[in-house]
């Protein structure tokens, strides 16, 4: 029988939108399902230390307005942390920030919020130092140099670079995980030549920055949802959220500005997939953790 880590990373790995990401799914799949190294990661790096930073937002459009792809995801995952006892801190660019604002108001959250500096390669990322440091749904550096979204579009000038403190945490020794969907991710240099071979614009697209766990799903939000539910086996607590709070999430981005990053448009969507959805993946995450939880 499958383990229920097994199950959750079907579930996240979904590919509802037919992008590709199984196949870099299947790419970042070592032995263990992804939700469970990932999850077990952070429990032992909370040992080591309670600081946790999570980094979000991918501009889209001209106006580069935040996805709703991205913050719902840091802003769950954040606060699951900060009720396992971690000291959670989250660094977003000036047009995300209201976005994690209101998500954190819809969540009574505990995280600190923090802007990223204009000027600067991502280092207050890593300043105070902390234990483990996440990426989810963030731009990553492409081999050239420049940011690329989904269509191969140049968009460089709208992204506050953040590779510099995950490549410095490597060196560090710190944790670093990487949540991401479609292969313009930091983290998704792991797995670079998948999303060279199987993603549409994957060589000019392919972001080129690694980490130690990779998530791998088909939304990214899904993705930190699925580490949620992994934090909940591996400590026996339901830490996930409930899918109508999910709908109230996704209601609170809109309002403050979010788009869905596929059409572009201000709707109760993530990539292109409505709001009921989403409701539903999260309940279905939470019948599969709550089998082995205590509430
Ligand atoms: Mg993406
Ligand atoms: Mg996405």
């Amino acid at each position: 029988m499958a383990s229920l880590y097994e199950v959750v990373d079907r579930q996240i790995s979904l590919d509802i939108g037919q992008r590709g990401s199984q196949s870099l799914y299947a790419a970042a799949r070592a032995s263990e399902p992804l939700c469970k190294s990932a999850a077990e990661g952070l429990v032992d790096a909370l040992d080591s230390g309670q600081q946790v930073v999570l980094t979000t937002g991918f501009p889209v459009g001209p106006t580069a307005s935040p996805e709703t792809d991205g913050p719902l995801g840091t802003a769950v995952l954040a606060e699951t942390l900060a009720a396992l006892g971690a000291d959670t801190r989250i660094v977003v660019d000036e047009r995300t920030r209201p976005v994690v604002a209101s998500l954190l108001a819809v969540l009574d959250g505990s995280s600190q919020l923090q802007t990223l500096p204009a000027d600067g390669d991502g280092t207050a990322l890593l300043e105070p130092e902390p234990a483990a440091l996440i990426a989810v749904e963030t731009p990553g550096r492409t081999a050239d140099g420049s940011y690329r979204n989904m269509t191969g579009e140049d968009i460089s000038a709208q992204v506050r670079p953040r590779d510099a403190p995950f490549e410095q945490a490597a060196t560090d020794g710190i944790l670093t995980v990487g949540i991401g969907d479609g292969g313009n991710e930091i983290g998704m240099g792991s797995i670079s030549e998948a999303v060279a071979d199987h993603i549409k614009h994957g060589e000019t697209i392919g972001a080129v920055t690694p980490v130690d766990e990779l998530v791998v799903a088909g939304v990214s939000n899904w993705g930190a949802y699925g580490v949620v539910c992994g934090l909940s086996l591996a400590t026996g607590q339901q830490l996930l959220h409930t899918g109508e709070t999910e709908r109230r999430l996704l209601a609170a981005a809109v309002e403050a500005g979010a788009v869905d990053g596929v059409t572009g448009e201000p709707t109760e969507s993530v990539d292109g997939i409505p709001a009921e959805v989403h409701a539903h993946v999260v309940d279905i995450l939470r019948y599969y953790t709550t089998q082995h939880s205590d509430s």
